[in-house]
């Protein structure tokens, strides 16, 4: 305590004000957080350099071997890792949080988004969930259990990614490195999380990412000699076009589900009423159930868990008022289940659009990310982290239609788990949005989450 209180002085992190009955590790995690919510570290801002050396000097003054810590630089971003050596029993469990944000412009916010703000029980600031929350969790960890002496049997690797919200560079370094090359599974930071009761507040379901849908996009190009348009042809690249994108709308993918699809369906349909919920708990039951299947296709909340997903996005055809279009195209967005190859979805959209004369051409070079199986360690150490402020609320995996780190992890090899402990209403979700925010309460609450679960996934013990 007083080593902390010293070590705080010494940086110059005594601004915030805190309860004085905090626990000194809330402290100062605290203190951590409101200074890396100050660090920009937004796409081209060049911020995380700054916001590592900052974290290397609290750990470095905590008395954390600089062995154990090393960076990793994409060009762009940089990213750090922080080992805590175990006794060599078991494989590494790597823990994931990343440091840069999506911009936030200071003139469109109502507070500052750089400057951790604390009004009646929130957290205001751009990161303050996505993801410094997660980043002051993994520091907090590691602190605890350095200054507990409390060695795990086992590697816990703690990774502290520069650019997850744009190339993920510094995600594939981590992914390569000799630290984490060998992991076991890992800890997502970085999504999962508990959905709380708008009006009671009372919480409801706590969701583990357990894999992640590809994101791909195609490009359907139609080209054609075009001419003067006062004399039309019978071939026209608009109307081929339009043509191959109503053929891309009546297109159905077909209907998928795999075990962790299942319980997440299952346990969502026990949550909720009418028809909807009748064919989320038959489609759990028995995914050949047709009927149910089509009902889940018209909710879109629900039809992006049972297929891939394609939909039109983007249109652009022709060079002037008078003259026949010589170019139209289309992109097309597609959400794709995983395990399924983005060869087959393309070779799905040309066999559907069946015409020659439609070139089809994926954008950029998606990857697909494998599911990762739950594993009942993983599933019990998270329960019980939560069950004794939350009993009894129900732990259940899902798909996650966004992106994050994991699908790095995953198609690297390492079964990736998000959890971030965190609870929040689903009318309260601003990340990326305006005016960030992350309860008081849910702050705290993560850095105990992801402490016990290295204490526990990691076999900790005080070393004698
Ligand atoms: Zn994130």
């Amino acid at each position: 305590m007083t080593r902390l209180i010293l070590t705080l002085v010494a940086l110059g992190l005594t601004s915030m004000p805190v309860a004085a009955d905090a626990p000194a590790h809330e402290t100062q995690a605290r203190e951590i957080y409101a200074r890396i919510v100050g660090f920009r570290t937004a796409e081209g801002q060049k911020q995380t350099p700054a916001m590592v050396a900052y974290l290397t000097d609290v750990l470095t003054k905590a008395g954390v071997p600089a062995a154990d810590i090393t960076t990793l630089d994409s060009g762009e971003a940089r990213a750090m890792l922080v080992r805590v050596p175990g006794q060599g029993r078991g494989r590494p469990i790597l823990f994931s949080a990343h440091m840069d944000v999506v911009d936030a412009r200071p003139e469109d916010w109502v507070r500052d988004p750089f400057t951790l703000l604390e009004e009646n029980g929130v957290f205001y600031g751009r990161g303050s969930t996505d993801n410094k929350a997660g980043v002051a969790a993994l520091m907090s960890t590691i602190l605890r259990l350095h200054d507990g002496k409390l060695q795990p049997t086992r590697d816990l690797v703690f990774a502290f990614v520069g650019d997850e919200e744009t190339g993920m560079l510094t995600t594939k370094l981590i992914a390569d490195h000799p630290w984490v090359t060998n992991a076991e599974f890992a800890i997502n930071t970085d999504a999962g999380g508990g959905l709380l009761d708008d009006a009671t507040s009372k919480p409801l379901i706590y969701l583990v990412q357990g894999a992640e849908k590809t994101y791909a996009s195609f490009e359907l190009l139609v080209t054609n000699a075009g001419g003067h348009s006062s004399r039309p042809r019978a071939d026209n690249a608009i109307y081929q076009l339009a043509r191959a994108m109503l053929k891309v709308e009546a297109y159905h993918f077909p209907v998928m589900a795999n075990d962790l699809t299942r319980a997440y369906l299952g346990a969502v349909g026990q949550a909720q009423p009418g028809e909807v919920g009748d064919a989320l708990r038959r489609f759990a039951t028995d995914p050949t159930d047709a009927a149910a299947a089509e009902t889940l296709s018209r909710s879109p909340e629900f039809v992006g868990t049972t297929r891939t997903t394609c939909v039109a996005t983007m249109l652009d055809a022709g060079h002037a008022e008078n003259a026949l279009p010589q170019k139209a195209k289309a992109v097309v967005n597609c959400r794709i289940f995983p395990g399924v190859p983005v060869e087959t979805v393309r070779d799905a959209l040309v066999t559907a659009i069946a015409d020659a004369g439609v070139q089809v051409t994926t954008i950029d070079t998606p990857e697909a990310s494998p599911v990762s199986e739950m594993r009942p360690d993983v599933m019990k150490a998270i329960m019980n982290a939560l069950h004794e402020k939350y009993p009894g609320v129900p732990v259940v995996p899902y798909l996650e239609s966004g992106g994050t780190d994991g699908k790095v992890y995953r198609t690297a090899g390492i079964p990736t788990f998000a959890s971030s402990g965190l609870f929040s209403k689903p009318a309260e979700m601003y990340a990326h949005g305006l005016n960030e925010r992350l309860p008081v309460s849910s702050f705290y609450e993560g850095l105990d989450h992801i402490f016990q679960l290295a204490v526990e996934l990691g076999g900790a013990k005080r070393a004698h």
